[in-house]
């Protein structure tokens, strides 16, 4: 029955997300890819004067994979970069609150894998275009 809560919100936050669109002049963006289901998830993180991201994606995918992008892009914002950084995969999990298969695991923490990459990117070069550096990490 919970299940079928979770499902219907993955599914609402797939066709209608809430925190879709880039960030102009972002602090950093990190797209990062799922070959194995050809998700591709774009992370914007943008940080106001008190420290407070703002962030957003963009991207294509299956319905977890964009569905995890919006709740974790919601989650997000309103935080700091110390309290991203401490974000765990777990903390992704209960915010989609679906008991996943492996294979779809994967589709689940793709924007989680790309806001800590974007994260490390700002920690590296603060200020600098995270995606300038994108090729080098990948
Ligand atoms: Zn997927």
């Amino acid at each position: 029955m919970l299940d079928d809560l979770y499902r219907e919100q993955i599914l609402d936050r797939y066709k209608h997300p809430r925190f879709r669109g880039p960030l102009d002049d972002p602090d950093a963006r990190y797209e990062d890819e799922n070959p194995l289901c050809g998700d591709r998830v774009v992370v914007y993180l943008k940080f106001d004067a008190d420290g407070k991201a703002q962030a957003r994606f963009e991207g294509e995918g299956c319905a977890i994979s964009m569905a995890a992008a919006d709740l974790l892009m919601e989650y997000a914002t309103g935080q700091t970069a110390d309290a991203l950084r401490s974000l765990t995969k777990d903390d992704v999990l209960d915010l989609i609150g679906l008991r996943l298969s492996p294979a779809r695991l994967k589709c689940a923490l793709l924007p989680y894998k790309a806001l800590k990459a974007a994260l490390y990117g700002l920690e590296a070069d603060p200020g600098a275009d995270a995606s300038a550096t994108e090729g080098a990490a990948a």
